[in-house]
Order: structure tokens, then C-alpha cells, then sequence
């Protein structure tokens, strides 16, 4: 635990790798710590068509990732994969606890996305796994030639529906009211894919199953009435992919800096409640969760992160 870097980055994502580059770029000592593969929910995101430079034709999440890693790579961030535990945020030197070592910084940059929102009906996390997925590129292939629900109204579930009905007979999109919130260049497409429609004004209310997912509960939300839509018997199962939003990933801070629905709160520059904590991205309020704002928000942290660092540490202290 000797060394004291300039930035810790905790996250990998967009927001993440775009502070690294920042910060590498400019000479500031930057560790970023991921648990797991870098790219947060661009992970597994099947196609991305709106990041402004990359190749028009659209490209996985992945592919652009990978790019991400790299220009942050070579600005000479180091990079740590760890599972963090515990953070000391408010002392001058923040130390971040992880389960295979403890890292110091006299900055941090909390980058560490959002996960997907659960339905929280009776049965979800039972067919977890057996029927019920959140993510469309990591479980389609199981649903080839079978049925597929997909539960959501907005960009995200309309496009991951759409990736569905590649591999899928039929997609069903269920939605809790009779028009979407997708923008309306995805809608269109939706609404010429020729194997997928829409069941509006409904909500799952249970999951049911055999050992694997086979009957859906459905509410109207208009009229309260219920309906059961089974899986077709030679089939014997069926997909329920949910993409309702997501929940920042704010479990581990949020006691220490200032929130709001669990969502970091920050000011332009990205700093938080905290002097030398910033936030970026999907984590933090804020009113577009896209790529090209995580990108941005990572930016201007390493940037404050510098600025920060020179207004509040002398010669001495940074030869630590
Ligand atoms: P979102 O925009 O928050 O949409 C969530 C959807 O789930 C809404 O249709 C909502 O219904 C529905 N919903 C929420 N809670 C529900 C519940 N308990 N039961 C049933 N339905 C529920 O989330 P998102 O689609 O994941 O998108 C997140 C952000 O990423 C957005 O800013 C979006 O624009 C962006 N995004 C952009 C792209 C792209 O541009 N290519 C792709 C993916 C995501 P209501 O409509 O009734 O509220």
C-alpha cells in the first residue's frame, strides 16, 4: 500500500476509461480498478449507432470498448481487477478497500455505472437464469426458434427487442402503457420488424415454471384484469428479458457523500459533496445516461481531479 497515486478511477466503463485517458494524458499517476470486464453495460450492449466518431455503420459494445481501454492504456494508467469493499473518502489521502489488496489516492473517481431495475414480482429471481434475463447478447442464442417477452417501453428495451427477434420466432413487447418512451427513429424500426409486436397496458405480476420459466402473469394496468400467457407446449419455455432502467451503483458511497435516489449528486465539474471525490457517469444525477455524457463527465473529472491536486497539495506532499 506504499504507493499514493494522483487518481484512482473505480470502474471501467465509459466514464471510467475516459477519465483514465484524461488523466493519464495528464501525467497524473492513475490506477482504474474494475471487477470485471471493462465496458459496464456497453458490455454487453449489441449495437451501438450514436457515439459521435465511431464507425457510422454502428459497432458492438465491445468493439467500442475495446478502444476505450486502449487510448487509456497508452496514456499509462495502470489497471487493477479487484472487487471493492469498503472506501475512506473524507480523509485528505483516500484509501480504497478491495479484496486482494488497499489502494491510496489523493483523488477518486466514482465511475461505477448502474445495474439493471428487477420487476420484483414473485418468481423473478426464482427463474433467474431458467427463462428470465437481462441481458439480451449474453442469453439470446437460448431462445432460438422460441418466444421470447420482453418487458419495457424504452430505447433500451425496444432495441434489445429488436436483437431478439433475430434469434427468436415471435417478440412480444410488453409495456405498462399504450406508447413507448424509445425515441422515435427506434420505434420505427420496431414497428417494421416483422416478427415482433407489442402487448400494451400490461405488467408482469408473477413468473411461473416447471424448473423453467413457462407461464407469465399479466396485469392490464388499465383495467386491473389478469391473464396468463403460457409457453407453447412443444416449446416448453419461453424468454422474459427485462429492461425497465437501471440503479446507480452507489451502495458503497452513499453514506459518506450527498445522493438523491441513490444517484451521486454532483455540480458541473463533477465534484461531489466530498473535496477530491468526483463522480462520472450513469452513477451520478444527472439528465441523459448515454455514452457520449459518461465519456464527457469522465473528462472533466480527471480534469478537476488535476486541478484539485495542484490547489491542494504542496511539492512535498507529492513526492509521497
Ligand atoms: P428508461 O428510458 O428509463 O425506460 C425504462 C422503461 O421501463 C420505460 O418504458 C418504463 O415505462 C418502463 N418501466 C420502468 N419501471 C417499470 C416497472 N416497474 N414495470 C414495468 N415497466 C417499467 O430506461 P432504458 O431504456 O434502459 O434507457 C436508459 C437511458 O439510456 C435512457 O436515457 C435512454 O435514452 C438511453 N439509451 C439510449 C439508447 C440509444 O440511444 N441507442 C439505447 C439504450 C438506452 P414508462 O415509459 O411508462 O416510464
Amino acid at each position: 500500500m506504499s504507493k499514493i497515486y494522483d487518481v484512482i478511477i473505480l470502474g471501467a466503463g465509459p466514464a471510467g476509461l475516459s477519465a483514465g485517458l484524461y488523466s493519464g494524458r495528464a501525467r497524473l499517476s492513475t490506477l482504474i480498478i474494475e471487477k470485471g470486464v471493462d465496458g459496464g453495460q456497453i458490455a454487453i450492449t449489441d449495437e451501438i449507432e450514436n457515439y459521435p466518431g465511431q464507425i457510422p455503420d454502428g459497432e458492438t459494445g465491445p468493439e467500442l470498448i475495446a478502444r476505450f481501454s486502449k487510448q487509456a492504456e497508452r496514456f499509462g494508467c495502470e489497471r487493477v481487477t479487484d472487487t471493492i469493499n469498503k472506501v475512506e473518502l473524507k480523509d485528505k489521502i483516500k484509501t480504497i478497500h478491495c479484496t486482494n489488496g488497499t489502494y491510496q489516492a489523493r483523488t477518486v473517481v466514482i465511475a461505477t455505472g448502474a445495474h439493471p431495475r428487477k420487476i420484483g414480482c414473485p418468481g423473478e429471481d426464482e427463474f433467474s437464469g431458467k427463462g428470465v434475463s437481462y441481458c439480451a447478447t449474453c442469453d439470446a442464442n437460448f431462445f432460438e426458434e422460441l418466444e421470447i417477452y420482453v418487458i419495457g417501453g424504452g430505447d433500451t428495451a425496444v432495441e434489445e427487442a429488436m436483437y431478439l427477434a433475430k434469434f427468436a420466432r415471435k417478440v412480444s413487447v410488453v409495456h405498462r402503457r399504450d406508447e413507448l418512451r424509445a425515441a422515435k427513429s427506434i420505434q420505427e424500426r420496431a414497428f417494421k420488424t416483422e416478427n415482433l409486436e407489442f402487448i400494451w397496458n400490461a405488467i408482469p405480476v408473477e413468473l411461473k415454471g416447471d424448473g423453467m420459466l413457462q407461464t407469465i402473469v399479466l396485469e392490464d394496468t388499465k383495467t386491473g384484469e389478469r391473464r396468463e400467457v403460457h409457453a407453447d407446449e412443444d416449446d416448453g419455455i419461453f424468454g422474459c428479458f427485462v429492461f425497465i432502467g437501471y440503479l446507480p451503483n452507489s451502495e458503497l458511497f452513499k453514506d459518506q457523500l450527498e445522493t438523491e435516489w441513490d444517484y451521486i449528486l454532483t455540480d458541473e465539474d463533477m465534484k461531489t459533496s466530498v473535496p477530491g471525490v468526483f463522480a462520472a457517469g450513469d452513477v451520478r444525477k444527472k439528465s441523459l445516461r448515454q455514452v457520449v455524457t459518461a465519456a464527457a463527465d469522465g473528462a472533466i473529472a480527471a480534469i478537476q481531479c488535476e486541478h484539485y491536486i495542484n490547489n491542494n497539495f504542496s511539492e512535498e506532499e507529492l513526492q509521497q
